[in-house]
């Protein structure tokens, strides 16, 4: 943002934004969960135990899953990680999530995503206990996000970062229009539901939004998950705007020893310049989902047990 003094002397002043910083920001919650975790487990309680199912040997998938039962006994969780073959029938797997549902000493259930294409991903998500679904996409949970004056048990992981981010940089959301780039169920709808739920104005937009550049410049708050690499640029953003970059995509860059980096959907360095706050990537969001998942699962061992 350049800010010019209307009075003599001109004066000319760069501002950048305000850099949110995901990852100091998953590692409070963390703490935070782990300090509580301790507490519980000094008054003789049971430790949170996550159950991850993962499906086939997709390399991210496994990584996914296997960051989640790192983070878990990090903070001193529980994880047991089903791992199924990639030709696992429909009914096989229902037994699975069935047997976790009815197990009392596992807390969260997550099936990572994508499933192999021959599950149906909606009969497994919606046979998820609504109190062990702890990525929040069950179709209890996502319908109660969408209903004015219900509460889902659990917000899903990604979005809930999002807004947990904003809030710490202390952005009012009330109010404000904001403009989700992207609807999937995983991200951008989850995000827009929860936007409304604060009382702001919300703008979705998707590959067929005509005009998405001024959509986007109407955005006080711009939450970008569409996985197009830098595609919003600095132009775009309003001045002073709250931009959440959900976006993971990797470009090619000879000066790092993997021959890659990761950035954003949006064009961090032009930004940067005219944006108020601004996450970026890696360290914005990416740190969030699973500090986010790990609250949940804390939360799913305490509702269990009557707290
Ligand atoms: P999906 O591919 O499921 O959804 C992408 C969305 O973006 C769709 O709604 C699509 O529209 C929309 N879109 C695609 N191209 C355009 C375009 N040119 N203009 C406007 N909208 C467009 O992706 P996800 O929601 O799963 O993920 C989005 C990004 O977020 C990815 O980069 C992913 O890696 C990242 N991600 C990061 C996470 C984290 O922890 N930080 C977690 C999850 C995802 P349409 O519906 O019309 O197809």
């Amino acid at each position: 943002m350049i800010l010019v003094s209307m009075t003599e002397p001109k004066m000319e002043k760069i501002m950048t934004a305000q850099i949110i910083d995901g990852k100091l920001i998953a590692a409070q919650v963390r703490e935070n969960v782990a300090a509580e975790v301790a507490k519980r487990t000094a008054e003789g309680k049971a430790k949170p135990v996550l159950a991850t199912v993962l499906i086939g040997d997709r390399v991210d998938s496994a990584a996914y899953v296997s960051a989640k039962g790192k983070a878990c006994l990090e903070l001193g969780m529980g994880s047991i990680n089903q791992h199924l073959p990639a030709d696992i029938s429909q009914e096989e797997l229902e037994k699975v999530i069935r047997d976790l549902n009815a197990d009392p000493a596992v807390n969260g259930i997550l099936v990572q995503l994508p499933l192999p294409e021959h599950l149906n991903e909606e009969r497994v998500l919606q046979l998820i206990s609504i109190e062990k679904d702890v990525d929040g996409f069950s179709p209890i949970n996502i319908g109660r996000l969408a209903q004015k004056g219900r509460e889902p048990v659990f917000v899903p992981c990604t979005p809930g970062g999002c807004i947990y981010l904003l809030e710490q940089a202390g952005v009012k959301i009330e109010g404000a229009n904001a403009v989700v780039l992207g609807r999937s169920n995983i991200v951008g709808m989850p995000a827009a539901l929860l936007l409304i739920g604060k009382n702001a104005t919300v703008t979705v937009c998707h590959s067929r939004t005509k005009n998405l550049e001024s959509v986007v410049r109407q955005a006080d708050i711009l939450i970008a998950a569409i996985g197009k690499t830098q595609m919003v640029r600095g132009s775009w953003i309003k001045p002073g705007a709250a931009v959440i970059d959900v976006g993971i995509n990797s470009i090619p860059d000879a000066s790092k020893k993997s021959g890659h980096r990761l950035v954003g959907d949006v064009n961090f360095d032009e930004a940067k310049e005219v944006a108020g706050f601004i996450t970026p990537v890696p360290g914005g969001v990416g740190p969030m989902t699973i500090a986010m998942l790990m609250k949940n699962t804390l939360r799913a061992a305490q509702i269990q047990q009557g707290e």
